[in-house]
C-alpha cells in the first residue's frame, strides 16, 4: 500500500515501508574482516541484514543507513559510503 506516513500504522492499517528511500549512505561489508559474529543483524532496528550461510548481508531497500551495524561491529568490519546512484 503506498502511504505517506512515516509510522508503520495508520487509520488505513499496517502497511511496510520501504525504509531504505530515507537512507543517504550506504554500509559496505568486508567479507574478509567480518567474523561472522552477528552483531550487525542484532542490532540493526529494521531487520535488513540477513545472513546466507557464513555471508552477513543488507538489503538496500530497508537498510535506512543508520550506521549503528557499523558502530557496533566488533571489527570494523562495516563502513558508511556514499550512495550509489538509483
Ligand atoms: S558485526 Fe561485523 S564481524 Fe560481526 S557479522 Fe556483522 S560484519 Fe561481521
Ligand atoms: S545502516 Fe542501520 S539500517 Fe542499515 S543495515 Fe546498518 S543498522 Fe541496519
Amino acid at each position: 500500500m503506498e502511504t505517506d506516513y512515516i509510522v508503520p500504522i495508520g487509520p488505513d492499517g499496517i502497511f511496510e515501508i520501504k525504509t531504505g528511500t530515507w537512507r543517504t549512505v550506504d554500509p559496505r561489508i568486508d567479507q574478509s574482516s567480518c567474523v561472522r559474529c552477528g552483531a550487525c543483524l542484532m542490532y540493526c532496528p529494521v531487520g535488513a541484514v540477513t545472513r546466507e550461510g557464513e555471508v552477513f548481508r543488507i538489503d538496500l531497500e530497508y537498510c535506512k543507513g543508520c550506521g549503528i551495524c557499523a558502530n557496533e561491529c566488533p571489527k570494523g568490519a562495516i563502513t558508511m559510503e556514499g550512495r550509489e546512484s538509483a
